[in-house]
């Protein structure tokens, strides 16, 4: 295994805006690259992080208003979100 690159990935958590840089490795007999850092970040798909999607989604399911569910994050966390991004974590 051998460090192969550095890639960023931006982020919006529960403290505001990141941007994460980790580091990608190269497996030197098959080829395969890893990220080990977003299995242990458990860093998935998307714009928010993994503590925001679940504030987000805990939010998005009490709610029965995707419209309403935004309106609450914004005025509870100081996030602005766009209703489909709720949505789509949701
Ligand atoms: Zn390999």
């Amino acid at each position: 295994m051998a460090l192969d690159r550095v890639r960023t990935l931006k982020k919006l958590s529960l403290v505001g805006a990141h941007t994460l840089t980790r580091p990608q490795y190269l497996c030197t007999r098959c080829g395969v690259r890893t990220d080990p850092a977003d299995t242990l970040w458990k860093l998935g798909p998307g714009l928010l992080s993994p503590e925001l999607s679940r504030v987000v989604s805990a939010v998005g399911v009490e709610i029965p208003s995707f419209e309403r569910a935004t309106a609450t994050v914004s005025e509870t966390l100081g996030i602005h979100l766009a209703t489909r991004t709720v949505e789509r974590t949701c």
